[in-house]
């Protein structure tokens, strides 16, 4: 495996060796300041503040500290902290509920000249359909209940 890394991916993997890496908190972390980054410099209404800046700033060092760190007994308590308030939260899955949000918005996007969108109103699975206009009726791919569409434009 090192030989394909490369002299500079052995280099990497020499100096994250005894480093804690890259765990969940880290990219929860990481993914918050792209976020409040993101916040402060696309909504207008919002003029970029100092404060948000040096916050999304924090955030990310954050996440590059704890990759970095070599105390890792430290950094997987603390991880484990943040995984078990996670799950208290019930939010276990909103990493993949957020991902599955986006990939269907690029699909619609993908697919706006030639398709429409409709979710079943029985199983609530997201369906694929000619941009045909007019009514529709066919079942369900996924639970085969009768679902009705009806395509105007
Ligand atoms: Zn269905």
């Amino acid at each position: 495996m090192f030989e394909r890394l490369g002299r500079f991916g052995m280099k990497i993997a020499r100096f994250m060796q005894g480093r804690n890496g890259i765990d969940k908190l880290s990219i929860f972390l990481f993914v918050l300041g792209l976020v409040v980054n993101s916040v402060n410099s696309f909504i207008p209404a919002l003029k970029p503040s100092l404060v948000l800046g040096a916050a999304a700033y924090a955030l990310f060092g954050w996440a590059l500290f704890r990759a970095l760190s070599k105390n890792r007994m430290k950094r997987m308590r603390e991880n484990v902290r943040f995984l078990n308030l996670v799950k208290a939260f019930g939010l276990q899955n909103a990493g993949r509920r957020v991902r599955g949000w986006f990939d269907r918005l690029s699909l619609r996007v993908k697919y706006a000249g030639s398709h429409r969108f409709r979710r079943c109103p029985h199983c609530g699975e997201t369906l694929r359909l000619s941009k045909k206009r007019g009514r529709r009726v066919f079942p369900c791919p996924k639970c085969g209940e009768e679902v009705r569409v009806w395509i105007v434009f």
